[in-house]
């Protein structure tokens, strides 16, 4: 059951018995295919009370969570605004307190760019019992579904996860840290500051036949990989116009992608 945040008042107003406090799961839900699910994870949502869920998590998930759960959606589209973080950190505090155990689910990781430390350090200083159960990030399920290796003996001998935008919206990437050619880097939320980050990386000394991959969708069925360069970037954003979510792969290792090999097509054919 879907629950529209309006009627949430009526839901947390006390019935006239102290409930026992309920306890908050910070649950990592992966990138969208259901079945890069930790058995944990999986485990809670089929036995979940209230569910709290991001605009990132796939509906393939959602559809794991039973028919009595209360499903509260707190998503933010891009460029509009969902509920405040200040917002979200109280209603999990006021469910826990009205007696329920809460899952808040999470796109990804909990603790990679999902401002899971916020909320769980909420939670301990309102003396509620959380629990964090990562997930599969972005990064990490894009990679495997497209084909690129995020480290490579050859070429990549490290691994750096950015935000791609930053608090007052453009990045300022840290110079010293992107500049080195044997690593690869990966943005989240770098779609709309894709033309910046080219750029910066550039004016840092990255030769601009860097290779690039943008995956839209990684690990969905509408999975899309777009393959371009540091200097191409901008253009092959404008004209192919990727959606959110998207992840921007930079690095020699984005070579490895080879578009005929249809990574995942094995995953679907050995149903057992
Ligand atoms: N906690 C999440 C990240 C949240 S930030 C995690 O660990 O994955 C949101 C950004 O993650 C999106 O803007 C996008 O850059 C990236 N992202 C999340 N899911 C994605 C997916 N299925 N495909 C591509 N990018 C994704």
């Amino acid at each position: 059951m879907t629950l529209a945040i309006e009627s949430l008042d009526k839901l947390l107003t006390p019935q006239g018995v102290v409930p026992q406090q309920g306890a908050v799961w910070l649950v990592g839900a992966g990138p969208g295919d259901v079945e890069l699910l930790t058995v944990k994870a999986l485990r809670l949502l089929h036995c979940a009370e209230v569910v709290v869920y991001d605009r990132l998590v796939s509906e393939a998930v959602m559809a794991e969570v039973p028919e009595s759960a209360l499903c509260i959606d707190v998503g933010k589209q891009p460029g509009q605004h969902g509920l405040k973080q200040a917002q979200i950190n109280q209603l999990l505090i006021d469910l826990a307190c009205s007696g329920r155990d809460v899952i808040r689910l999470k796109g990804g990781d909990p603790f990679i760019f999902g401002r899971g430390g916020e909320e769980m350090v909420s939670l301990q200083q309102a003396g509620i019992r959380c629990e964090v159960v990562p997930g599969i990030t972005a990064a990490v399920g894009c990679a495997a579904a497209s084909g690129i290796p995020l480290t490579h003996r050859d070429c990549a001998q490290s691994l750096r996860l950015i935000t791609g935008h930053g608090r007052s919206g453009e990045p300022q990437l840290d110079a010293a840290a992107v500049a080195a050619g044997n690593q690869t880097l990966v943005f989240y939320m770098g779609l709309s500051w894709s033309a910046s980050i080219s750029a910066q990386l550039q004016a840092q000394g990255r030769d601009a036949e860097t290779p690039v991959a943008i995956i839209e969708n990684g690990t969905r069925p509408d999975q899309r990989v777009l393959i371009t360069t540091l200097a191409g970037l901008a253009q092959t954003v404008a004209q192919e116009k990727p959606v959110s979510p998207s992840l921007l792969l930079v690095g020699e290792v984005v070579r490895y992608y080879r578009a005929d090999l249809q990574v995942g097509a094995l995953a679907r054919v050995a149903a057992c």
